[in-house]
């Protein structure tokens, strides 16, 4: 029997598509487990809602919302996603995908055909510590994700969440001189980890330092959100 994709929806949110009204379509299961992670839940979890429930729930807010976020989880995982973009799309949504980046196919097809309007793309750490904080060996799919939105004309960010035991300071320079070396040009935004929530992995207080807070790449800007 087919999996539900879908673990939730919020209905109303002004922060995560910037400029825009939006709902949050949370999908279940991660091909990551980040140590990190603040939704094991999700990642975790099992989906309840299938695609037609979510395209009924956007059919009554045509005109109402301005987008759709898809994040979790894994958007991209999930079987027919392409199919469920498209729907979403045909409705009139602005879409952005919330990506750890291991799926690049589906993103060049989406920009490809003009069916996403803004991605984030979540960089994790650098090729050398990826597969332990991530769980994941193929440092190349992100690296491919993020070629593809360099290529392309979509609208997108590099955003990376630092926790001070997992990202230090010198894994932090090879990130910067990583996105250099691609020709990454835009705001980087960085969120610190927030202490005291459930995560996938049980770990210490994260205490970012002044030394990491401070460091800069002469290509982009940097900036801290909290
Ligand atoms: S933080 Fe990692 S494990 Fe959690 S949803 Fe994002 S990519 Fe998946």
């Amino acid at each position: 029997m087919a999996v539900s994709p879908i673990y939730g929806i919020t209905p109303f949110s002004l922060l995560d598509y910037k400029d825009y009204t939006s709902c949050i379509i949370w999908f279940a299961r991660c091909n990551m487990k980040c140590l990190y992670c603040y939704n094991p839940e999700i990642v975790f979890g099992k989906g309840v809602y299938e695609y037609q429930y979510a395209l009924d729930f956007l059919e009554k807010r045509k005109g109402l919302l301005d987008g759709v976020v898809l994040s979790g989880g894994e958007c991209t995982v999930h079987t027919n996603f392409y199919q469920f973009v498209e729907d979403i799309k045909s409705k009139g949504f602005k879409v952005k995908i919330d990506t750890n980046g291991l799926r690049p196919f589906t993103i060049d097809r989406l920009i490809t055909n003009d069916l996403v309007d803004f991605i984030s793309l979540d960089f994790k750490t650098h090729k050398d510590d990826f597969y332990d904080l991530t769980g994941s060996q193929i440092f190349e799919q992100f690296e491919r994700t993020l070629e593809i939105l360099l290529e392309s004309q979509i609208l997108f960010e590099v955003r990376t969440t630092i926790h001070s035991e997992l990202i230090r300071p010198r894994d932090f320079e090879k990130m910067l001189r990583f996105l250099e070396q691609k020709g990454y040009k835009q705001t980087y935004y960085l969120q610190p980890f927030r202490n005291g929530v459930g995560t996938v992995a049980e770990l210490p207080p994260s205490v970012i330092s002044d030394e990491l807070k401070q460091m800069k790449s002469d290509d982009f800007e940097i900036i801290w959100r909290n």
